[in-house]
This record gives C-alpha cells, structure tokens and sequence, in this order.
C-alpha cells in the first residue's frame, strides 16, 4: 500500500497541518490528520508530496486538528488545501483568495505545500 501525506492548512486557526493518505485501488484515502508546523513539514518533505485522485475520508479519518472539520476545499488560485465547514464562500488558508466553493473532494490535483 502506497501512503503519502499531504498538507492542509486551517484558516480559523491559520495552521497548517498533515494528512496522512493511503491509496487503494486507484483512490486515495484520508486516514489521519496531525498537527505539525512549516519547518518540519519542508523538512520531512511533505510540502513536495503529489497525488492525484480522489480523496475520501477513511472511516477512521480524525479530521482537522484545531476545527474538527472533515471537509476540504481545494483553491482555484493556488491550488491548495484548505479545511472548510460549508460556508458558501471560503477563503483559502494559504494565499487568502476569497470566492466560491469550486473545487470539491473528487479528483483533485495536489501540488504540495510551497508555502
Ligand atoms: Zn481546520
Ligand atoms: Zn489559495
């Protein structure tokens, strides 16, 4: 099995935190989030992490750290993940873009941190 983690950032607690994602017949799943900060995530080299697909809450899946959110919104701008609590308009965690919601857990395209 082929797992990964990704990065997501908060934007009520404006942190960024790790997801640890598992693929399984060609899906991935979230199956843990943890909190973690820049520095040891460029470290760990999770801000290069790229995947593809789907990416389903595993049953287990704890969700965001600091909100609890299971929910994530993918920025039409940067590209990145940020948790979301079903606002109709989001703003993006890391570049601060505001809008719709546009993109939606089904075949994202992670591109990594680069905070
Ligand atoms: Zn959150
Ligand atoms: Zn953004």
């Amino acid at each position: 099995m082929k797992a990964e983690v990704i990065l997501m950032k908060c934007p009520e607690a404006r942190r960024i935190y790790g997801v640890r994602v598992e693929e399984w017949e060609g899906d991935w799943f979230r199956t843990w989030a943890f909190p973690i900060d820049e520095k040891r995530a460029a470290h760990e080299g999770f801000d290069k992490v790229k995947i593809k697909g789907n990416l389903s809450p595993a049953d287990e899946f704890n969700g965001c750290p600091y909100c609890k959110s299971i929910k994530f919104v993918q920025c039409d701008r940067c590209g990145k993940l940020s948790c979301w609590n079903n606002e109709e308009r989001i703003t993006c965690g890391w570049c601060g873009r505001s809008g719709n919601v546009v993109a939606t857990e089904d075949q994202i395209n992670v591109k990594g941190g680069g905070y």
